[in-house]
Formats: C-alpha cells, sequence, structure tokens
C-alpha cells in the first residue's frame, strides 16, 4: 500500500487534491481512499488531507502516519510543522516551492521534488490555487500514477463542477508542473518543532472566561452554558483549589468546560463560580501538581 499525508491551508485544496488522486489511482484499476482532516476550519489555517492506493482492497481508516510521501502545498508550513514527521527513510516529498530541492531544508534528507506551483497556477488558472499542478509534480516523483490519468481526473472532477474549460486549464496546469518539476535531495539541517502559531497559548487569553457572553434566541448564554441555567444543583463533587500548591498554570481555568474559573486579574487569582459548576472534575483531572481536590457536597 502507498501512503501519502497533504499539507495544506484552508482554501489551498489539499482535500481536492487528495481526492483527485485517489480517481486517478482508481482509472488505473487500483483501489483507493482519500479524506481530511480539518483543524481549525478557516481559509488560511493548516489543513490535512490523506490518501491510500494499493492493488487491494484497503482496510485502514486512521490517518496516515508513516507516509510513503508527504505533499506540501504551501512551504510556509515548514516554519510550524514538521510535515516530514514519520517519512519513511526511502519516502519522498513534493513540494510547492521556488526553491531548489537542495536548498529546501526538511530536517531529513528525503528525495524531494520541488515546483512553484503557484506561479504555475497564477498564469494557467489565474488563482494561486496550486492542487492541480502540485498533483502533476506528484505524478512525477513517485510516479504512483501516470501524468495522464492525473489529467483525466482532474478533467472530470474539476470539469464536473467548474465546467470543461476550468477542467482542461487545471489538467494542462498539472501537465506543466509534471514537466517543470526539479527532483533532488532536500537538507536535513534544521531541528523542526511543531507549533501551533494560528491559535493562542491559554497564557494569552483574555483575563476572564474564555468566551463572552451574548444573547441568542433560545437565552443568555456565557461560557460554556446558558447564564439562566445554573447546574450547581447537579454536583455531588465540587472543586476545592489549594491555593498553597497552586502555580497559576492556568490550565484548570483553560480546561473547564463551563468556563467556570474565573481569572481575577488584580489579585493575579482564580475564582471559581459554583453556580455553574457542574462537578465534572476535569480541573482535578488537568492540575499538574494535584492542588484541585474534588470534594462530596454542594457549596
Ligand atoms: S469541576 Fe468541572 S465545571 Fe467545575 S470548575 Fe472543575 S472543570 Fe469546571
Ligand atoms: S491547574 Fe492547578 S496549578 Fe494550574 S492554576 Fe489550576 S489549580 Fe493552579
Amino acid at each position: 500500500m502507498f501512503e501519502l499525508r497533504f499539507h495544506g491551508r484552508g482554501g489551498q485544496g489539499a482535500v481536492m487534491a487528495a481526492q483527485t488522486l485517489a480517481e486517478a489511482a482508481v482509472i488505473e484499476g487500483n483501489y483507493a481512499v482519500a479524506f481530511p482532516f480539518f483543524g481549525a476550519e478557516r481559509r488560511g489555517a493548516p489543513v490535512l488531507a490523506f490518501a491510500r492506493i494499493d492493488s487491494k482492497k484497503i482496510f485502514s481508516k486512521t490517518q496516515v502516519y508513516v507516509p510513503d510521501c508527504v505533499v506540501v502545498l504551501d512551504d510556509s508550513l515548514l516554519d510550524t510543522i514538521d510535515v516530514v514527521s514519520g517519512i519513511k527513510p526511502e519516502g519522498s516529498v513534493v513540494i510547492n516551492s521556488k526553491e531548489e530541492p537542495d536548498e529546501i531544508d526538511l530536517g531529513k534528507e528525503l528525495r524531494t521534488g520541488a515546483i512553484d506551483a503557484t506561479s504555475v497556477a497564477l498564469e494557467i488558472l489565474k488563482a494561486p490555487i496550486t492542487n492541480t499542478a502540485i498533483l502533476g509534480a506528484l505524478a512525477r516523483v513517485t510516479g504512483i500514477v501516470k501524468i495522464e490519468s492525473i489529467e483525466e481526473a482532474v478533467k472530470t472532477r474539476f470539469g464536473e463542477r467548474l465546467g470543461a474549460r476550468v477542467g482542461e486549464r487545471n489538467a494542462l496546469a498539472a501537465r506543466i508542473a509534471y514537466e517543470k518539476t526539479v527532483i533532488g535531495i532536500s537538507k536535513g539541517i534544521k531541528k523542526l518543532e511543531t507549533k501551533k502559531q494560528w491559535l493562542p497559548s491559554y497564557q494569552e487569553l483574555p483575563v476572564g472566561g474564555a468566551l463572552i457572553e451574548g444573547r441568542t434566541e433560545a437565552g443568555l448564554i456565557g461560557p460554556g452554558s446558558f447564564i439562566e441555567n445554573k447546574v450547581s444543583g447537579w454536583a455531588t463533587f465540587r472543586p476545592v483549589r489549594d491555593k498553597a500548591k497552586c502555580t497559576m498554570c492556568l490550565l484548570c481555568w483553560f480546561y473547564c468546560p463551563e468556563g467556570t474559573i474565573v481569572r481575577i486579574s488584580d489579585r493575579g487569582d482564580l475564582m471559581t463560580n459554583y453556580d455553574y459548576c457542574k462537578g465534572c472534575g476535569v480541573c482535578e483531572n488537568e492540575c499538574p501538581v494535584d492542588a484541585i481536590k474534588m470534594v462530596r457536597g454542594r457549596v
């Protein structure tokens, strides 16, 4: 089985690339699956997609952790994500980059095909949607599918959705990228640290609850719950915090699903609003210094 992981950003078409690749593999008589994983779902946020190709039926439904090939639609992801995590030593990388493979530092020396897919897409499609260009490069680097099958799958998939002319243009982008892809070995120098830059850390979130109050048709909502809906009556246990042990790491505040642990900025302290504490014990579980104990009884 040949397994691939696609790294892109929302709006770049990583999911469509994985699905189109799967269709190209099916055209050649193989079995194939493709599926996405979305994190923070918004345009520009990192997106993952996966594909598997085999001559036999595929039953695995997990994400791809040990890929044969990694496809990177946006090389700015290299600053924040270890895109080659878990890749097989003999695996290959296909990357949208203006640089030559031996200038691209992936933290590992890997067979790498580089294509300036953004320029190809801008020239042919007049939009920076790089998924079809990257598929052409993928066919060249891996040989897992023929470029003709990619072209056919692209024309079908894009043509059905966006019209025959768009399908033709995207197939042309794939073909040009196939011909222009430069193959070499990446640099393996830098130590990559996975860092979710698009999300604030919990220390950076504003003082107070994690969510703000607001009115909906159903009523007034506050952090985690309806303000009118005081849940303390449900609780068999309540959390009690030992201030002497507490290091103010804020993990309990961050994880409380009811947003009932409140930060008090002027005292640098925390307060639990027991009206909305349902006694779930998440805070006790998350506290790294055992400063919270769940005790029997209501306030
Ligand atoms: S017990 Fe649950 S609801 Fe109550 S403060 Fe802890 S995490 Fe929040
Ligand atoms: S998780 Fe524990 S140490 Fe961290 S702020 Fe809460 S009670 Fe204090």
